[in-house]
């Protein structure tokens, strides 16, 4: 194997797998190091053996795809993979709405320069919407909310990366059964499937009618030559005399971790909001290997504002886990509720326990009797599914953007190693929560829904968040910022950082698209130097 490139990208998630695209594309020798495995439709996690949790504490034991991070009064929740978040999220693709960048960005970042690569991420994902003849449930109540509360105007479609057959038939016998996906190849080789609603986006589309990363932006990176390497943990990075910058990395082998290095005249960090900003926080203050990042690495983090309100229909039945996750949303985001700004959405979730019966009898199948039971246990738990009544309003808001991240030890062991840690103080957050709070109460209200407020944000103001945004924030000024607005990091050439890491706050709503934008601006850039770019 070499262990010389021309760059190095460190994770493939939304950042990684479009710069590691497009700089193959661009004829460079690009190697990805992925700390995650590479999963396929057949080694998805789904019985309670299978292999769910990355444990950052012992990744040679425990290297499943979900990473959450527990920061007391806030929890992270991140993907491990080849293809990153794109394996376990809600496929939502949704541009951020251009007065997002008015403020706190840096100039060259704007809508207008933005708009063509918003677009060219779009085709890359696929994205379009629900059809008109596959509305959920959940859409129906939630188009009812905005009309019954007066606020229809603000309610739309949302764009998700994901393949509809139009022809599909929700109401046909056994509508979820993977044999009614239509197998098609896409532009990069790759053969999918269409989406047969079975809610499981959040665990993994067994039929790959989510586009996810490693279906189109990777499968394109490899097919111009770009080296995917999983299970792949990079632990710190230097400059060497020659140039360029040493990656050092602990491969994850027969559960044992095995150390080395490789080197490359560019790196881009794109290891998510966490990832990134704890491995320059390492390089600057622990191994002093890049001892001059700026002295606001870790601050601005955001949680982007997410929240959860259960609503229980008692005489309505709501099936959350039918359907794409998430397919429509409500949009305050132009502050008309008392200045607080916010994105209500309906938030659907897989119905585990069904997807368990069904995994059991697929290992059973051509298991005679018993496979053949399995099937119809599962067939009948997922007809009357105990779930059916709750409606779980979801969104996202621009929230203060102050938390900061930074290394500490656990108190409980202080002879332990230092960890990523979060300092977050919810109280100048805490009025755009509380307005989407009362909103999904208002919508619940109107729809005949009682809501559940959760007992962790009423009693102890805790939040949890999968959109982890900031800490390595672009900006024009290296004062101000970790990052210029083309994901240089100030005070080295040839390292950047291109992913939810360089967000100087939070834009409201779903991130992976704007991350991809931005991921595209920052390829061009490596390509083609700075000039040129759009400002
Ligand atoms: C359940 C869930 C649902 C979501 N739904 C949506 C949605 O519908 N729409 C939306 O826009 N967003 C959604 N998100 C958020 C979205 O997934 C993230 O915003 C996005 O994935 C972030 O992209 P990124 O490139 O910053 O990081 P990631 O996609 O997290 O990629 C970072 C990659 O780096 C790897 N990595 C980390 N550290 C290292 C290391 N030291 N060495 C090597 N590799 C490393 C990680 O394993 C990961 O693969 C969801 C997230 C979750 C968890
Ligand atoms: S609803 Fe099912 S088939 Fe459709 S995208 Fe989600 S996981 Fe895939």
């Amino acid at each position: 194997m070499a262990n010389s490139f021309d760059v190095i990208v460190v994770g493939s998630g939304f950042g990684g797998a479009v710069t590691a695209c497009r700089l193959a594309q661009a004829g460079r020798k690009v190697l990805v190091l992925e700390r995650g495995r590479e999963w396929t439709p057949d080694s998805y996690p789904r019985g309670p053996d299978d292999a769910w949790i990355w444990d950052d504490d012992e990744p040679e034991r425990q290297n499943g795809w979900i990473d959450l991070r527990y920061f007391g009064d806030m929890t992270v929740v991140q993907g491990a993979a080849v293809g990153g978040g794109s394996l376990i999220y809600a496929n939502v693709s949704v541009e951020a709405e251009p007065f997002v960048f008015e403020t706190g960005w840096p100039a060259a970042i704007n809508y207008k320069a933005l708009k063509p690569h918003y677009e060219t991420a779009g085709k890359m994902l696929g994205v379009e919407k629900t059809p008109d003849n596959q509305l959920t449930e959940r859409f129906k109540l939630m188009r009812e909310g905005a009309q019954k509360t007066g606020h229809g105007d603000r309610f739309r479609k949302l764009p998700l990366a994901v393949t509809f057959n139009k022809d599909f038939q929700g109401d046909g016998p056994d509508p979820h059964n993977e044999a009614n996906s239509k197998s098609w190849t896409n532009e990069h080789g790759v053969t999918q499937g269409t989406c047969i609603h079975c809610g499981y986006c959040d665990i993994g589309c067994r039929v790959q009618a989510k586009n996810t990363l490693d279906l189109n932006y990777l499968a394109a990176a490899r097919n111009a030559g770009a080296e995917v390497r999983a299970n792949h943990i990079v632990r710190s990075l230097e400059t060497i005399d020659s140039g360029g910058y040493r990656v050092r990395f602990e491969r994850i082998e027969d559960g044992r971790l095995i150390p080395d290095s490789v080197t490359a005249d560019q790196v881009v960090l794109a290891a998510g909001s966490l990832g990134s900003t704890e491995l320059l926080l390492r390089c600057r203050d622990i191994y002093r290997t890049l001892p001059g990042i700026s002295n606001k690495l870790g601050y601005g983090w955001s949680s982007n504002g997410d929240f959860l309100t259960p609503a229980i229909y008692w005489d309505r039945r709501i099936s959350p886990t039918v359907g794409p996750t998430i397919t429509c949303a409500i949009d305050f985001l132009d502050g008309s509720k008392n200045g607080n700004r916010f994105f209500v959405e309906d938030g659907g979730f897989p119905d585990v326990l069904g997807g368990t019966v069904e995994e059991v009898s697929r290992k059973l199948s051509g298991g005679g009797i018993i496979g053949k039971l399995f099937a119809r246990i599962a067939k009948s738990a997922r007809n009357r599914d105990p779930l059916d009544a709750i409606m779980p309003w979801f969104g996202q808001s621009i929230d203060a953007s102050d938390g900061r991240l930074y290394l500490g030890k656990d108190w409980w062991n202080p002879f332990g190693s230092k960890k990523i840690k979060l300092d977050w103080d919810i109280r100048d957050s805490e009025a755009v929560i509380n307005a989407m709070v009362d909103m999904h109460k208002e919508l619940s209200a109107a729809t005949g829904g009682t809501p559940v407020e959760p007992l962790y944000w009423r009693w102890m103001r805790d939040l949890i968040t999968p959109h982890p945004l900031g800490g390595c924030a672009m900006s024009d000024d290296p004062a101000t910022g970790v990052v210029d607005g083309n994901g240089r990091v100030y005070g080295y050439d040839g390292l950047y950082v291109a992913d939810g890491a360089v967000f100087p706050k939070a834009i409201g709503l779903n991130p992976s698209r704007t991350i991809a934008a931005l991921a595209e601006h920052i390829a061009q850039g490596m390509i083609h130097g700075t000039q040129g770019v759009e400002t």
